[in-house]
């Protein structure tokens, strides 16, 4: 069996065909570089920043320049619409101003900046800190295959009732050691679940239309990401210990258990405040924290299904390097099959998302 891992996307990708006209024209290459400095004041490109300005074609061995000189052009305008400025340098230089196509967004991929160019030169700038993102070593792959098999494993060996649940794994790349692993729990016991229901009465669930689970979610009732807001009634699931979040507070109580003096120095400085010894104490632990991770920074996490939002607000809040998913979750998928948490701006950390499946 092929194995695949796909990017998912920070962007929602936008139809690869949009265009845009432009008023552009054939230009001497001995006049480009004037032609160039004179209208960028007058008609800088603004919403067109990808667009490069020169267009350069072969034709019969001869290369041939066109030039945008003016980015917002309607169809239907007449030339007469053409701002003055643009239109006394269309004059100055003796040019016939044709109507061109231009891609309306930048390019998202390699691929698609080439099929762009094609039509008029874009710029194309890979996403920042791309080297987690794309190019994986063939050891990489394996290792990340391997991984999500044994997570897909983990979810079908504690499977309730023969359904599958969600299966967590967290795991630091650098050493390849699996930090902690988790999935779905339950509640422990039935007195415990009317409990939570009863310290969640104030959530109205009725508003969570039944039809939005469908059919083929219907199969898999124990995923608790896949039905978050299903746990009041069959309480087949914890509302909140979703396999990331056990996966999240096992790889807390790691922490604790390996490096535990973060917790008793802690405890001193808190003890300390306010003596004389404040300053003193407070310079001192940095040596003994050395080798403790901060929180999840730096690890990766493979789950069975896409996360719902709050197992993957959950990840942010831990600085997971990436999350590698192998089911999309169409009802409350939090990684682009209902959200796109990974692309919202105002977070302040983003992690890569990928998913990893098996191609038939
Ligand atoms: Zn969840």
């Amino acid at each position: 069996m092929l194995w695949e891992i796909v990017h998912v996307p920070d962007q929602e990708s936008v139809p690869k065909d949009l265009t845009v006209n432009v008023l552009a024209s054939a230009v001497e290459p001995k006049l480009a570089s004037a032609l160039m400095r004179a209208l960028s004041p007058i008609t800088p490109l603004e919403n067109l920043r990808h667009v490069k300005r020169i267009r350069r074609k072969q034709i019969e061995g001869k290369s041939e320049l066109s030039i945008v000189l003016h980015p917002a052009f309607d169809e239907g305008s007449e030339l007469g619409n053409i701002p003055n400025d643009v239109q006394k340098l269309i004059d100055t230089y003796n040019l016939s101003p044709f109507i061109a196509k231009v891609p309306m967004y930048p390019a998202t991929s390699k691929e698609e900046w080439e099929e762009q160019c094609k039509l008029w030169p874009t710029s194309y700038h890979p996403m920042v800190n791309c080297d987690h993102v794309s190019g994986f070593s063939e050891e990489d792959s394996q290792w990340i295959i391997s991984c999500m098999k044994s997570t897909i494993k983990l979810s079908k060996q504690n499977h309730m009732d023969n359904q599958d649940v969600n299966a967590a794994m967290i795991v630091d790349p650098a050493c390849r050691e699996i930090i902690a692993s988790a999935v779905d729990q339950r509640p422990v016991s039935a007195d415990c679940a009317r409990d939570l229901v009863e310290s969640f009465g104030k959530v109205n669930v009725s508003n969570v239309e039944e039809s939005t689970w469908n059919e083929s979610t219907e199969n898999c009732p124990f995923v608790s990401c896949l039905h978050p807001w299903k746990w009041p009634q069959d309480r087949a699931a914890h509302p909140l210990k979703h396999a990331v979040m056990a996966a999240i507070e096992s790889s807390a109580a790691r922490d604790r258990r390996l490096f535990p003096l973060r917790a008793n120095k802690s405890n001193e400085l808190s003890s300390s405040l306010g003596s004389p010894r404040k300053k003193q104490k407070t310079e001192a632990p940095q040596d003994d924290l050395e080798g403790r991770p901060y929180l999840c920074t730096g690890f990766d996490i493979f789950l069975a299904w896409e996360p719902c939002p709050m197992c993957a607000m959950a990840l942010v809040h831990q600085r997971v390097r990436r999350v590698f998913f192998a089911f999309p979750n169409p009802n409350a998928g939090a990684l682009g099959s209902i959200f796109r948490l990974q692309g919202q701006k105002s977070l302040n950390h983003h992690y890569s998302v990928f998913r990893v499946f098996a191609a038939h």
